[in-house]
């Protein structure tokens, strides 16, 4: 069979289509919003979803699904809520835009998704993949989606190295992809596509002897599926440095939430303090630290091994102190407000990954302080 790049006899293209979206129904992965009827579940996924994987989105998709059932309870919610219940899951951005959007869905559109893509795409966190992934699948309408894993799929089956980041071999690859999208059932050709990256056509061994498009794919018949798809290094992240202060005082610990703006914004945490280096320093200078920034003046009681914790453009290294204080009146510097917890009800505040990763520390060392 001719590849499909060479395929102008729509035969081709037909057969191609009709091949994929019965491999899909056959062979999908039963998940909880395919189960389920209407907008809302794919809605609250495809929101879950992006730069996220399926087995980690799972549980998040079941918690908001279970506490806000419909698009009203969770336009109702407040940011807080919402951010509290996504917390672990990172890229918190997506959080305060899903809650945006599903106030204007039901403010503007009276709680029905827009079946259009000018007014899916004004939605707030909804850009053209999104739109397009939402409007094909839950609407059926034509448009084509183009994610990491129908990148792959995409450049192997037509030989295409250029290099994916750059937005020439991106446009080139949803063209190919807008060209193929089945016109009666583009929902399905779209999941189909997307499925068969994340679970056939997988970046590092591609199970090709299970794919239903093997007839179709240059890689695979000049075995080069290795070589595909090519992406140049990414640039390198900047490096940032904290200390993490665990403020300790008469059994409660000092939270801080973050400006609205910007990285993990409205996010709580420990204070922090940027610093040039992790190089090590005396505790009198740590305490000196605490006292210049916060006003806060006390005993370092431990300290952490160095953490790590990457986000899109920085890479974070930090290291925690945990610090006995005298008072709690603690100068506020760039945080929108700080409250002082008991270790118990952490868990109601929606602490960002690199923070929430230290409270079984906090725990083990508060037990052995006494
Ligand atoms: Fe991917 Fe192999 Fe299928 Fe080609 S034959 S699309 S490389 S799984």
């Amino acid at each position: 069979m001719p590849a499909l790049k060479d395929a102008t006899n729509p035969y081709h293209k037909t057969s191609f289509r009709h091949r994929l979206i019965h491999w899909f129904e056959h062979n999908k992965r039963p998940l909880p919003w395919r189960e389920e009827k209407g907008w809302y579940p794919i809605f609250l996924s495809e929101f879950l979803l992006q730069q996220t994987q399926v087995e980690q989105a799972l549980p998040y998709y079941l918690r908001f699904r279970n506490r806000f059932p419909t698009i009203e309870t969770l336009a109702q919610a407040t940011e807080q809520e919402v951010l509290t219940l996504w917390a672990g899951l990172g890229y918190y951005a997506r959080a305060r835009h899903l809650h945006k959007a599903a106030q204007t869905i039901v403010s503007r559109h009276g709680g029905l998704f827009p079946d259009n893509y000018p007014e899916a795409l004004s939605l707030p966190g909804i850009g053209p993949y999104t739109a397009s992934a939402i409007l094909s699948i839950a609407f059926n309408r034509r448009h084509a989606v183009v994610d990491g894993n129908v990148v792959r799929v995409i450049s192997r089956l037509f030989g295409i190295g250029a290099d994916v980041r750059l937005q020439n071999t991106k446009q080139v690859i949803r063209e190919t992809v807008e060209d193929l999208l089945d016109p009666e059932s583009p929902g399905l050709f779209n999941e189909g596509l997307m499925e068969l990256g994340a679970t056939v056509c997988k970046p590092l061994k591609p199970h090709c002897t299970n794919c239903p498009l093997q007839s179709y794919c240059n890689a695979y018949r000049y075995e080069r599926t290795a070589q595909f798809p090519y992406k140049s290094p990414p640039a390198p992240k900047k490096l940032n440095y904290h200390y993490v202060f665990i403020v300790h005082n008469s059994g409660r610990l000092l939270l801080a939430q973050r400006p609205g703006k910007g990285l993990l914004a409205a996010m709580w945490e420990f204070p922090v303090i940027a610093v040039e280096s992790m190089q090590p320093r005396k505790e009198g200078a740590i305490r000196q630290l605490l006292f210049d920034h916060y006003g806060l003046e006390g005993v370092i009681h431990s300290q952490t091994s160095l953490h790590r914790q990457t986000y899109s453009h920085i890479e974070l290294h930090y290291t925690a102190f945990l610090a006995d204080v005298k008072a709690n009146a603690a100068q506020l510097r760039h945080y929108r407000q700080m409250k002082w917890e008991p270790l118990g009800r952490l868990q109601q505040y929606p602490i960002h990954n690199a923070h929430k990763k230290l409270i079984h520390w906090i725990e083990h060392v508060l037990e052995a302080m006494g």
